[in-house]
């Protein structure tokens, strides 16, 4: 029976049934496979292709072998790769679209069907400019839930200029030899014209502009006649407390936005089993994500893929970010926490090049091979669990004598046999085009080793994501957090906080609290401000 709110199975073919007949533009998909080669993803491009086509007969399919004409004219020999509307387009995918490749599949028959980019104006233009090729090569996993923003930017961009762009998507599963070649082992990763122009999720204007420029951009600044929007309140960071916010904030009856930089859902979008959040024994932590964002969406708006760049003080505050321009009468920093680097020699060389920092993005690429856990709280237990339970040879190093993980998670580390490298510091990451071993020291005996490997997890904690708090002059605590008070304001009027930015336990429940905490003070002070009272004394 389907829940209050949500669609029933039939209703969710009436209305996907409805999208696609309101569809311009006809989408034929050709797949070619070679009987035998990679037939699991084979099976399951045509299983996913099968249940579009039960719904409509827009999108067609034809299918070819490899010693085809037609694979033989087009270059193509790879099993199984889907050519998408060859005539328009030139897009190809290479492997087939499964997991979360599914949700991008579907956004590139809507993109394709109704030849709408879907891009930001400001993105239009950087490719309007665009006057060479580019061949686009974006390598995905079905298991990291940050592919499918890269791969539809790729998508979008394929769209908005045919006429100089071509795409493959690549699924590193189903083309290990592909990403072995690129050494693409953390996903999604871009390359233009064989440069890797990005690694990990960027908005649509920093992967555009990147696309344009040949490597990666950081910074995009938007035209000075951006749009812009007024409301009470924006919220910074769309993780767990920031979700929870809009939804008190909106219920109190505030206009709030919910603004964030990357992927919706902060640290739980890559979290791989989520056993605390209550009501839910077991939950994967994308799919905790998913409930939360769908259940925020009744109330709030929420901006994905877009970067607070500027917050300017003053009664009404604005802010800038790469897409347009907000008027806020108080912002709440749920900015969160990003991952700590462990500053060791080779790490940043080899970063996307077998040094990861998301096991569940990047673990499937080292099935059957070594590799090192660095860490020993209850993240890198959970991540080494899950490297070892799809099937992946890893080790523990912690630079204690004692794990300081939960309990629980102990218990299960121990049945599984994980092996622990104890007071052992990572030294060292070796390898020239991708890791190839890591350099250990034993703290206690002052012994080096080398220990061959292929790859190398690192979980050692998060760093608040303090800058824009910075940048306003809020002030932190000792321990380099946003100072707060019970009421989550920051030293700064107007400016409150919430979640891992504040320190204290990290935990999806207490940022959740947290969020829905600074959201009743917000609407209380917007009500009665505090800081105009402090200005009439
Ligand atoms: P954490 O608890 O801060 O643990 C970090 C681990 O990394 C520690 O063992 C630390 O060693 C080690 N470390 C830190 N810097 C290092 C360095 N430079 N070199 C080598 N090792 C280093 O971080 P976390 O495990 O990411 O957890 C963060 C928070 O999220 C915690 O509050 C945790 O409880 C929570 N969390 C909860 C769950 C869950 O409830 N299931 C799951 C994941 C995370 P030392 O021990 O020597 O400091």
């Amino acid at each position: 029976m389907a829940e209050q709110g949500q669609l029933s199975e039939e209703e969710a073919k009436k209305q996907l049934g409805k999208f696609f007949a309101d569809m311009p533009h006809p989408i034929p998909l050709i797949l070619f496979c070679e009987p035998g080669k990679n037939e699991p993803f084979a099976a399951g491009a045509r299983q996913i292709i099968r249940a579009i086509r039960e719904l409509t007969d827009k999108v067609t399919l034809r299918e070819y072998t490899l010693q085809h004409e037609l694979a033989k004219e087009q270059r193509i020999t790879r099993s199984p790769t889907l050519v998408i509307a060859p005539d328009t387009f030139k897009i190809r995918w290479l492997g087939a679209p499964l997991g979360h490749e599914v949700q991008t599949f579907m956004e590139a028959l809507s993109i394709i069907g109704y030849q709408e980019p879907g891009l930001s104006k400001e993105a239009m233009k950087v490719l309007a400019k665009l006057d060479s090729p580019r061949a686009v090569k974006i390598f995905v996993s079905p298991t990291c839930p940050y592919c499918p923003v890269v791969a539809a930017n790729g998508i979008r961009a394929a769209v908005a200029r045919p006429d100089l762009i071509s795409l493959e998507i690549i699924d590193i599963l189903a083309n290990p030899d592909l990403a072995d070649q690129y050494a693409a082992q953390s996903v999604p990763q871009a390359f233009a014209n064989e440069k890797q122009i990005g690694l990990g999720a960027q908005p649509d204007e920093l992967f555009v502009a990147s696309l344009a420029a040949l490597e990666p951009q950081r910074v995009f600044i938007p035209d000075s006649d951006a749009e812009e929007i007024a409301c009470d309140l924006v919220i910074v960071g769309g993780g767990p407390a920031g979700l929870t916010a809009g939804i008190y904030a909106a219920r109190s009856g505030l206009a709030a936005v919910v603004v964030e930089k990357g992927v919706l859902g902060g640290q739980i979008a890559t979290t791989p089993m989520v056993e605390n959040y209550p009501g839910f024994t077991q939950v994967g932590g994308k799919t905790l994500v998913d409930i939360m964002v769908t259940h925020a969406l009744e109330y709030v708006k929420i901006f994905p893929g877009e970067e607070v760049q500027t917050i300017a003080p003053g009664e009404v505050l604005t802010l800038t970010t790469n897409r347009r321009r907000y008027k806020a009468k108080a912002v709440l920093l749920a900015t969160g926490a990003g991952n700590k680097r462990l500053g060791v020699a080779g790490e940043e060389k080899l970063a996307g090049r077998g040094v990861s920092y998301c096991s569940t993005c990047d673990g499937p690429l080292f099935k059957g091979k070594k590799v090192v856990m660095v860490g020993g709280g209850d993240s890198a237990v959970t991540e080494a669990l899950h490297l070892h339970n799809i099937g992946v040879e890893v080790t523990m190093v912690h630079r204690q004598e004692k794990l300081r993980a939960q309990d629980r998670l102990l218990v299960t580390l121990h049945q599984s046999g994980i092996p622990i490298l104890f007071n052992t510091e990572l030294a060292e990451i070796l390898g020239g085009a991708r890791v190839e071993a890591v350099r250990l020291k034993n703290n206690q005996t002052g012994e080096e080793s080398t220990l061959p490997v292929e790859g190398v997890f690192i979980a050692i904690g998060y760093a608040p994501a303090v800058e824009l708090a910075l940048s306003l002059g809020a002030e932190l605590t000792p321990d380099g957090y946003i100072k707060k008070d019970e009421r989550h304001r920051t030293t700064v009027p107007g400016i409150y906080s919430a979640g891992d930015v504040e320190g204290g336990y990290k935990q999806i429940v207490t940022a959740a609290g947290q969020g829905s905490e600074a959201a009743l003070a917000i609407f209380e002070d917007l009500i009665n401000p505090y800081w105009t009272v402090q200005k009439k004394r």
